[in-house]
């Protein structure tokens, strides 16, 4: 047997996956290689083969303590030399560890950044064989895709350091931006850039509107993934406690996670999650990088993720083992504002995260096949899935131009001052306080939009905003306003055309027979 089929198999495989192969291949004739591959596509196998292949301790970057445990735990199992060096091993610990590197008694070592940037660690590690560099999670370098850790950023002097030694960067994202980022920062001149699809087809996407939002998780649960073991994201904290809590009142064992719980909580929480089968993990996205579950049927999103880039992380936490998964997320209008809005008032916010949120907008307000639009943001043309709520259902579009129009002259006519709820009901021909108290029952379009209802109203509003053909304003109640590309709308030049939306369905409690 060649040595890369006896490393194969001491890692406890059979067959290199596709990529695999080329990029160990790379590492071990001296090459630097920048691998993007979605979460779950087995880049781990590639610095740890290659580490064991090549001469001397393999160097692993990787941002989290839980990830670093895991896979040396996971090694350690099979028989493999590997071992950790971060702040939790006492000087006795550390020592030992010393001295095992000295006499290479070690095939992979894995730090955090901050570990391997201290100028002590640098200078230990020029005194032993170093076989690779391996730096996980690559994309923390780049501030674009949300998930920056300053850190990473001082990582370029492995380059000069260690001229003689590969460096391989791995990432679960793979957009432009993102990966000249990497190799910029890690100054991989000549690197091999190995990028694998990002479609993970095993993975059933439904996106859809938002009412009642815990019936609606209830009908899901029920109906679409009974006894199932899955993760539901929230964005606040409290959220998580109380959603879990009522869930586990009516029997579906649920547990929380997010970032202010103690840190035994979590491990607690964790270690149940991974273990009992069936059991639910309403989280933040604290709990993410780095699980690795392989039984995970579902993920729901019951709030806007941030960014594609995190929409696709998160949902691709499911169905790990290459079985059937499926993904819900649920928004609405409010969630849509509610998030433009947070980004606009947000003195940290930089001008990425509005277009990173513009994205995701566009994504979900796009027609046409999910998974064509989401994997079309990362570069992929792929033909129609046939299995997303798009693809499923026959749904029918509708030109909603004249619509628009109507609703860009009023928001002019009010000089951008109402409230999207106003708008829509001067619109239907509603009479209520608000409709009352400007008067706008003798506004020319009172009563004008009834060829579209409610729902489709937002629709509208929700596809507009997606598009930037409006703005939201800043003010307490949620406010639109014209911008230079109304116009486009007015005049006819850029038509609106909606799918046709559906509210998901939901269950009430007393309907739930476990
Ligand atoms: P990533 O780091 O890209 O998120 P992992 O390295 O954690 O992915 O691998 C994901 C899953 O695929 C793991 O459960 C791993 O055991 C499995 N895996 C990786 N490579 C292979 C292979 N060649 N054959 C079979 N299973 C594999």
């Amino acid at each position: 047997m060649n040595l890369k089929k006896q490393t194969l198999s001491r890692l406890g495989y059979s067959h290199y996956r596709p990529l695999q192969e080329e990029a160990i291949d790379a590492l071990c004739s001296g090459r630097d290689v920048l691998l993007a591959a979605p979460t779950g596509g087995g880049k781990s196998l590639v610095y740890q083969a290659a580490g064991l292949m090549r001469r001397g301790v393999a160097v692993i970057v990787s941002p989290l303590l839980s990830l670093m445990t895991q896979q040396v735990t996971a090694l350690n199992a099979k028989g493999i030399h590997a071992r950790f060096l971060n702040s939790t091993l006492n000087p006795g610990e550390q020592d030992d560890l010393i001295w095992a590197l000295r006499h290479q008694r070690i095939d992979l070592l894995y730090l955090s950044p901050e570990k391997l940037v201290q100028p002590s660690v640098i200078g230990f590690l020029h005194s032993v064989d170093i076989s690779l560099f391996a730096i996980d999670e690559a994309h923390c370098i780049s501030q674009w895709g949300g998930f920056f850790r300053p850190e990473y950023s001082q990582l370029g002097q492995l380059k000069t350091s260690f001229p003689g030694v590969p460096i391989i960067a791995l990432t679960g994202t793979v957009d432009q931006t993102t990966t000249t980022t990497i190799q910029e920062s890690l100054r991989l001149t000549h690197c091999l850039v190995m990028k694998s699809s990002f479609d993970r087809a095993n993975i059933k996407l439904h996106i859809a509107q938002k009412r009642k939002s815990k019936q609606q998780i209830l009908y899901f649960l029920h109906h679409e993934v009974p006894g199932e073991t899955g993760i539901i994201y929230c964005r606040s904290r409290k959220k998580t406690e109380q959603l879990a809590a009522w869930l586990s009142a009516l029997g579906l064992p649920s547990l929380s996670y997010h970032a202010a719980m103690s840190d035994a909580d979590k491990q607690k929480n964790h270690t149940i999650f991974t273990q009992q089968y069936g059991a639910i993990m309403v989280a933040t996205t604290a709990y993410g990088m780095g699980i690795d579950i392989p039984h995970v049927r579902f993920v729901v999103h019951l709030d806007l993720p941030n960014s594609p880039e995190a929409y696709f992380q998160e949902v691709g936490r499911a169905g790990r083992d290459g079985r059937p998964a499926k993904s819900l997320l649920l928004y609405g209008l409010q969630d849509m504002l509610q998030a433009q809005q947070l980004i606009a008032l947000q003195a940290s916010a930089v001008e990425q995260d509005g277009q990173r949120l513009g994205s995701l907008f566009r994504i979900l307000e796009g027609r046409g096949c999910r998974r064509q639009n989401l994997l079309a943001h990362f570069g992929e043309t792929l033909a129609a899935c046939n299995h997303c709520d798009r693809c499923l259902t026959t749904s029918s579009e509708q030109n909603v131009t004249t619509a628009s129009q109507k609703l860009l002259s009023l928001i002019y006519h009010t000089k951008g001052l109402q409230a999207f709820s106003v708008l829509v009901a001067i619109l239907l021909g509603k009479k209520n306080k608000a409709v009352s108290a400007i008067k706008a029952e003798s506004s020319p379009l009172f009563g004008k939009g009834k060829e579209l209802n409610e729902a489709q109203w937002k629709s509208l509003i929700r596809h507009l905003i997606a598009y930037e053909y409006i703005s939201v304003g800043t003010a307490s109640v949620f406010t639109l306003h014209i911008n230079e590309q109304s116009r486009a709308v007015l005049q006819g030049k850029a038509q609106v055309i909606i799918p046709s939306e559906h509210y998901y369905p939901a269950l009430q409690e007393d309907q739930l027979t476990l």
